[in-house]
């Protein structure tokens, strides 16, 4: 934990924390702030037995219990299918309320990260909740052994009770149940029997609901929701007019690769935003940019950037990281980008607004 709406994790120490679920729901943890003797604050379970939050989200969530005893399983895949693995993190979400009245921390949970000695995968808490909504929604349709179970899942969440090891009991004996081994994540197995097709929706929550906590999470996650985003008609309107605006052209390096007859068209019309509430599919939410810069865009590693009306092309601290030849290949820190490799309307330039937008989303620094 690291501070948070101006609270210090060592500021909470001895507060009560309690759990909102995406249906609204919020229930109590039993867990507390307790300052460990290295320094660094943990959330300890003061019920007895003690049940700590990873194996409270793994059972909210369906997953199979976080275990320790990894160490002797090195390189199955995925995740969780290995005989053990730790829920090593839970994002609190803008959504968390500090109530300093009562000494009570409602947590919003984001996103969790699930670690074994191979691997590491975070999972966004809503993303996942809607699947398994999706499933209890047809759970009459597995067999009855099954759908008691996924049943039971559904009605304990349901009570708003405190989540203890009876709910983990539920998931344990369902991932028994598809898997002899007994180590599976049951959802995917779930889907396919009420024949939902895999899903193209993001995994992970969009970057704002992220943060400054993780920022190389918040990337991916924006990367997720772009190539989303770049499906369906909308999209392809978007994608039309963006390039067409640009006339075809690369907004950092200038490369026209697109509009030559039988050659497909070299240039994407990239969205700076592809997960808030804004209308996305509009041309100053769109960058004309060829694949390498696409690349680079996505990565963050460069950005426009707007001086006293100007736009510039701005590394951030990422691009620290390349060494200096690919670093040149991708332009110019601080260089301003040519009038000519811009819309002709002044109303089609990237808006200023998205790109702030980004930048706090993204936690985006530049390099001084
Ligand atoms: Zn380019």
């Amino acid at each position: 934990m690291g501070n948070h709406h101006g609270y210090a994790a060592i500021d909470l120490e001895g507060w009560r924390f309690f759990l909102r679920w995406p249906d609204g729901l919020i229930r109590e943890t039993g867990l507390e702030l307790e300052a460990a003797g290295s320094g660094k604050p943990r959330l300890r379970s003061n019920w007895s037995p003690q049940f700590q939050i990873g194996r409270i989200m793994a059972a909210m969530l369906m997953l199979p219990d976080p275990r320790r005893e990894y160490a002797q399983t090195y390189d199955a895949l995925p995740i969780a299918r290995v005989k053990g693995y730790v829920l090593a993190r839970v994002g609190f979400g803008p959504g968390t309320e500090f109530a300093g009245v009562t000494d009570q921390v409602t947590i919003d949970p984001s996103y969790i990260t699930l670690v074994n000695l191979a691997d590491e995968v975070s999972i966004g808490v809503t993303q996942r909740w809607q699947r398994l909504q999706a499933v209890y929604a047809a759970a009459n349709t597995l067999p009855d052994s099954v759908s008691s179970l996924v049943r039971q899942h559904r009605d304990f969440l349901a009570t708003g009770e405190p989540v203890t090891a009876s709910l983990t009991n539920v998931v344990s004996q369902l991932v028994r149940l598809l898997d002899p081994n007994g180590q599976g994540d049951p959802l995917p197995w779930l889907e396919r029997a009420v024949g939902i097709a895999e899903s193209a929706e993001p995994t992970l929550p969009s970057p704002d609901q992220i943060g400054e906590e993780d920022r190389d999470l918040a990337i991916r996650a924006a990367t997720q929701y772009r190539l989303t985003r770049a499906r369906g008609a909308s999209a392809a309107r978007f994608s039309r007019a963006t390039r067409d605006a640009y006339g075809h052209r690369c907004l950092f390096c200038g490369g026209k690769f697109g509009g030559i007859p039988q050659i497909r068209s070299g240039v994407d019309a990239a969205h700076i935003l592809a997960w808030n509430t804004y209308d996305l599919d509009v041309v100053p939410n769109g960058l004309c940019l060829c694949k390498l810069h696409h690349w680079a865009f996505d990565a963050a590693l460069v950005l426009p950037v707007y001086r006293d009306g100007e736009l510039y092309l701005a590394f951030t601290e990422l691009a620290t990281e390349l060494d200096d030849h690919s670093c040149g290949l991708l332009g110019i820190d601080g260089a301003p980008l040519d009038r000519a490799y811009l819309p002709e309307t002044k109303a089609l330039w990237p808006s200023k607004r998205y790109l702030d937008h980004l930048y706090a989303d993204l936690a985006i620094s530049f390099t001084p």
